[in-house]
């Protein structure tokens, strides 16, 4: 009986062979290929397993024997319901029985399949997998007399299959056999599977039987090839299982690639003592060590081994049990690593005596891992060091300069937030930065906890250990100053109910007050109650000059590597720093000057004084006093970071944000004012406060008065600025300064702002550059006009995002990202990684005009994207001359760089 059943099929009557589709546009499509026909470069087709089994095969080494049916089918199978190809199943399958001497499911002499899944991307436990298709009643005998005459044995494999069978293909639920087995197994008095024997499993197979037909309606189907074909289909549809779709999101990968399907002749490593199952690594895939690792289980099958039901052993005691297997796998694992040139993985079966090879492929491995081995792999003469620096990532350096929490305790978690800037802090809950700032000098590590963070809660931040606000997302101020400085940051845990007044938190029924220690992790956003130990980071020790790099394997591997990547790299990596302090760190991390200095971050503390006296001057005269005032302040900001960086350029950013951030929040005022008021007192100073915050106050300040306009507006404000530059160069022997202005859309405005500075610059002898930040859409635009005033342009990709989409940078990550990300309209926030298509073109636009109109002029970027890795490829692509990002990131862009630059060279030995 044929059906015409889709994706919804539970467990129908075998539909009848079909014919193939002839395949898409005419051309005949091959939809199944036999190992000896495939090769490991056709992963797109076979999958990864499916084509590194056919490379094994080619090899010579001993594989069972199989054929892989290809992604096409699976994506034809997806979209129309019907199997394509299936008389080419028919004719592999043929071959196959011709191969082994046994026919599917044949009762006297029966030959048993595989039927695994195998996407081009590993997706380990994700889709489906069906062993020892093709037994039936009728062939249990068979197999047992093949077996030696082990009832037990076969009786056991059609247990398994019936009990894999129906969970996978028809969707029986897992515990009904699971309860059938415990019941079995109190029945014949036994805690172990092994304890039952065959007359046991016998009635475990009707019961498993019975099972089966109430779930779905029909017996067990007594067809091989029926239970081959539906084997097929299920393994097919597995790859939209809800796991493997949430897997596939998180690891990005595409959706539409589809699974193979690889159908293989069984061997068992469940036949008695002289056989069994194992997995292998050519090297620790946890340290990157040379030497063999990996685990065996005698008398199983390979579900045993990964379902953890008996214990392993190591694997290296298989020598004394099988010497001639263990020598024999020890040689196949030399030959793979030299084929692969890097760590493989395997899974291996010994049946009787003899040596099969399951599975291989290059392993996955801790960051760690990742750099000792490629660098170990350079020293024996496999790769190069382009190869070396190829084959480790910016993502895992960042991994490995973090400080990390040991979980090993298993600490409670509280709630979980955007792990905006990774680490590991533990501390005491503060909700106020003062109090933060005066516990630090106590001697407390605390985590100051905001809803959202202000310029006004920094010298908190700067105390802290850790930042955790129930409000923001990955380029909120927090996330964005805490990563500057390489602290650890939390932010958007919005189920966090913080009650700044009461000093306290509340979370799914802990109430978390000032004082009680909490651990936050900024890589996985996870937040614990309680003390949860960390671990230093010995990059870090090493890049700050505490650690001799031959001092440990790994920081050895990561200072060729990256010295390699410096080498190799065309593009420069300046840091973003605001203090000497972060300018000396990222000159010890490799920094190349600076990108971008925010001197708003100047105006803070008992500055701010000033900066209020500015805004609420009433003459010319109180004005300039409060600049004059300013300008030594500003000139010893500015000589700090000259001397920290002397030799390397300084791009000192012109005062950005809007000056009411630095006045008393609106309605904290408004309360103060009409409380004195109530009392009869005198508000006085508070009242000429609360008439400037109304007088400033915007309803869209990321657009309003800032960056140039502020400068356009308040007289003295930029010049004061740029005299503090100038004389601070002056006074610093190699000082390279260079004065950016942000915000510009005109050219209009960045010659008034130029031709005041440079009137100012002309009264010493010292040589400024003049550039303009491009972070508004119509700078980019307008590139090739505006180069005719800048000596150099830096993107603003953080404003140029957020004006380039129009998304608030401070609200929609935690709001509404998530939905976007499901949706697929991105995959990761374009706050993050830079949109290539949108905000990337602006880019593009912006550099080939400006180059075109002003071919001296430099191009840098300061926003976050400067220390993102995809992002660093893509300011390597459009030709940029260097890239500005915090300091812990400079490392990470280091690398990344010398990355891009080999990408489009290319290395010899890949
Ligand atoms: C930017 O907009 O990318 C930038 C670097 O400026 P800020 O983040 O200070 O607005
Ligand atoms: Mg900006």
């Amino acid at each position: 009986m044929a059906t015409n059943q889709k994706h919804d099929l539970r467990c129908p009557a075998h539909p009848g062979p079909k014919r193939g589709l002839s395949g898409y546009g005419g051309v005949v499509q091959k939809f199944v290929y036999d190992f000896e026909e495939g090769n490991r470069d056709l992963k797109d087709l076979l999958g990864g397993k499916g084509a590194n089994l056919a490379e094994m095969t080619n090899l010579g080494l001993p594989v069972p024997p199989g054929f892989t049916i290809t992604t096409d089918a699976c994506r034809a199978f997806l979209e129309t319901g019907e199997m394509p190809g299936q008389d080419e199943i028919s004719k592999h399958l043929a071959a196959l029985e011709e191969k082994m001497g046994r026919r599917l499911g044949e009762p006297a002499d029966p030959l048993l399949v595989s039927v695994r899944s195998g996407a081009k991307f590993s997706m380990p436990g994700m889709m489906e997998t069906v062993l020892n298709v093709g037994l039936t009643d009728d062939s249990v005998a068979g197999l047992a007399a093949q077996a030696g005459d082990d009832e037990r044995f076969a009786w056991d494999s059609y247990r398994r299959l019936i009990q894999m069978f129906g969970k996978t293909v028809c969707d029986v639920p897992g515990e009904e056999f699971e309860h059938a087995l415990d019941d079995a197994k109190h029945r014949a008095g036994t805690r172990e599977d092994v304890g039952l024997k065959a007359e046991h499993l016998k009635g475990l197979v009707a019961d498993y039987k019975r099972i089966f037909s109430e779930h779905t309606g029909r017996d067990f189907p007594q067809d091989p090839r029926e239970q081959l074909d539906l084997a097929v289909g299920a393994v097919f549809r597995s790859w939209n299982a809800d796991r493997a779709v949430l897997y596939r999101r998180q690891e990005r990968i595409p959706s539409n690639l589809g699974t193979a399907v690889n159908v293989v002749a069984m061997v068992f490593g469940n036949l008695g003592a002289d056989s069994g199952t194992g997995v292998a690594f050519t090297r620790d895939p946890a340290t990157g060590e040379r030497g063999v690792y990996g685990d065996y289980l005698a008398n199983a099958q390979g579900e045993d081994v990964v379902a953890g039901i008996r214990n392993t052993m190591p694997l290296q005691d298989l020598e004394q049990r099988d010497k001639a297997s263990y020598d024999q796998l020890m040689s196949i694992m030399t030959t793979l690593e030299e084929h692969y040139k890097d760590l493989c993985d395997i899974e291996f079966t010994i049946e009787r005596g003899k040596l099969w090879m399951l599975q291989t492929r290059v392993g996955k491995r801790t960051a760690a891992a990742a750099f000792v081995i490629a660098t170990h792999l350079v020293d024996e003469g496999v790769i190069d060091l382009d190869e070396a620096v190829h084959r480790v990532s910016g993502a895992q350096l960042a991994q490995l300069m973090f400080p990390t929490f040991d979980l090993s305790a298993e600490p409670a978690q509280l709630t979980r937030g955007v792990g905006a800037s990774p680490g590991a802090a533990v501390g005491k809950a503060v909700f106020d930065a003062q109090h933060a700032v005066a516990m630090a000098k106590e001697g407390e590590q605390v985590i100051l906890v905001r809803r959202e963070t202000n310029p006004d809660d920094l010298p908190g931040m700067i105390a802290a250990q850790g930042i955790l606000t129930s409000r923001g997302g990955k380029t909120s101020h927090a996330a964005v100053v805490a990563r500057g400085m390489g602290k650890t940051c939390v932010c958007g845990a919005d189920e966090l109910d913080v009650n700044l007044h009461k000093g306290q938190f509340t979370v799914g029924g802990h109430v978390v007050s000032e004082g009680d220690v909490i651990s936050v992790d900024g890589t996985t956003g996870r937040v614990y109650l309680g003390e949860v130990p960390v671990q230093p980071s010995p990059v870090v020790q090493y890049f700050e000059g505490t650690l001799d790099p031959q001092a440990d394997p790994l920081v050895s591997a990561v200072h060729r590597i990256l010295t390699h990547a410096d080498e190799r790299r065309r593009l420069r990596v300046r840091t973003n720093a605001d203090t000497g302090e972060d300018a000396a760190r990222a000159r010890r991390f490799g920094a190349q000057g600076i990108g971008l200095c925010r001197t708003e971050h100047m105006f803070l503390g008992e500055r701010r004084a000033l900066v209020e006296r500015l805004i609420l001057a009433r003459t010319t005269e109180q004005r300039e006093a409060a600049l004059a005032e300013l300008l030594p302040l500003q000139r010893e900001d500015f000589t700090e970071l000259f001397r920290e960086m002397a030799g390397l350029p300084v791009t000192v950013r012109l005062i950005d944000p809007p000056l009411h951030e630095f006045l008393p929040p609106l309605e904290d005022l408004a309360v103060k004012v009409a409380v004195a008021e109530e009392r009869g007192e005198d508000p006085g100073h508070d009242r000429d406060l609360l008439d400037a915050v109304r007088r400033m106050h915007e309803e869209n300040p990321m657009l309003g008065l800032r960056g140039v306009r502020l400068g356009l507006v308040i007289p003295g404000l930029f010049a004061m600025q740029v005299r503090a530059i100038v004389e601070a160069a002056a006074a610093v022997p190699d000082a390279h300064p260079e004065i950016m202005v942000p915000l510009v859309g005109a050219v209009q405005e960045l010659e008034t702002i130029r031709a005041e500075a440079e009137k100012i610059i002309g009264e010493f002898a010292v040589d400024v550059k003049i550039g303009t930040m491009i972070e508004v859409p119509r700078a980019a635009l307008t590139a090739g006009d505006i180069a005719q005033a800048a000596d150099f342009f830096s993107f603003g990709t953080n404003d140029l995002t957020q004006m380039g989409w129009g998304f608030s940078r401070d609200d929609v990550e935690g709001a509404f990202f998530w939905r976007y990300l499901e949706l697929g309209i991105f995959g990761v926030s374009p706050f993050e990684s830079i949109d290539r298509d949108g905000v990337g073109r602006l880019v593009r636009i912006a550099v080939d005009e400006g180059r075109a109109a002003r071919p001296e002029l430099h191009f840098g970027v300061c926003g976050e994207h400067g220390g993102d890795p995809d992002s660093v490829h893509f300011f390597h692509e459009v030709g940029l001359d260097y890239v500005s990002c915090s300091p812990f990131r400079v490392p990470v862009a280091r690398l990344e760089a010398g990355r891009a630059a080999i990408e489009t060279t290319g290395s010899d030995s890949r």
